[in-house]
């Protein structure tokens, strides 16, 4: 591995290779500059055997980040800290909140972190969490976007989210962020949900980086719901900006996904559990 390089391994996905256990949830294992980033957690089924089948020791991670708070992305925290209790924990002050799903019809969904993680999360000493609402460098060609303005008008967070069960107040999913790699070849994005909307997001992490090029973007970015407007201005985004590659994961959404590629081309590809990436 050449010091410039960077690897993307995915090991939580709603897809995974034979082999893998696939949940509805996104991790991913990255390596870069001489750091190893563990990014999400999943659900927490499947991050023990994937990162084991992929060789990812876990206990040789630098830093944990979490994208945002939601169950799918926290919920293997405990298994983290069990291989690395260490590790220093990146994330918004406001990961721990109180969030429901809300479809019509049916019961309100608890899709906070979840309660045994919360225990182990919240017992940990205030110095092992570093907590993150501005852009933070995590080292000089790798940064955190802390919160994304929402400035797109097309774009939402993606789902029925509230803060409170009657579903009154909308949450806004606040904590949401994603991590920026500066490559040789350009930006590398990766996003866990991506609540904040992919353009707002990738407008962002160009003004805060500085950097023009846009050479991947990886992660989930919860288009399942998204008008057919909104997938045309995301389109138009994504050529406008001329990303080379994007890797629909986790959210996206199937049938989204296919409109990425029917628009875009083969620069849209399917990313799964077992996905090895690198910048080459
Ligand atoms: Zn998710
Ligand atoms: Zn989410």
């Amino acid at each position: 591995m050449n010091e410039n390089d960077v690897v993307i391994k995915i090991l939580v996905d709603n897809k995974a290779e034979d082999g893998l256990l696939k949940e509805h949830g996104f991790s991913a294992w990255i390596e870069a500059y001489g750091r190893k980033i563990l990014f999400d957690t999943g659900q927490g089924n499947a991050l023990a055997k994937n990162s084991e089948f992929l060789k990812c020791d876990l206990s040789l991670a630098d830093i944990l980040i979490l994208s945002h708070g939601h169950y799918d992305h926290t919920g293997g925290m405990a298994y983290v800290l069990k291989q690395n209790p260490d590790i220093k924990i990146f994330c918004h002050p406001k990961i721990g909140t109180i969030r429901y799903s809300i479809r019509e019809g049916a019961n309100p969904k608890d899709i906070s972190m979840p309660e045994e993680i919360r225990s182990v999360f919240f017992g940990l000493s205030a110095g092992q969490i570093k907590q993150i609402d501005k852009p933070e460098s995590i080292s000089g060609n790798i940064g955190l976007s802390g919160f994304i303005p929402r400035k797109d008008p097309l774009e939402d967070t993606g789902g029925p989210f509230f803060l409170d069960p009657a579903g009154k107040q909308p949450d806004i999913i606040e904590d949401d962020m994603a991590l920026w790699i500066n490559s040789d070849n350009g930006l590398i994005i990766i996003t866990g949900c991506c609540h904040s909307g992919l353009i707002n997001t990738i407008e962002y992490i160009l003004k805060i980086s500085g950097q023009k090029k846009i050479h991947a973007v990886i992660g989930g970015f919860h288009l399942a719901n998204a008008s057919a407007l909104r997938l045309e201005a995301t389109c138009e985004a994504l050529q406008k900006w001329n990303a080379e590659q994007i890797i629909a994961c986790h959210c996206t959404g199937d049938e989204a996904a296919a409109f990425l590629r029917k628009k875009i081309g083969t620069k849209v590809i399917q990313g799964y559990a077992g996905m090895e990436w690198n910048n080459e």
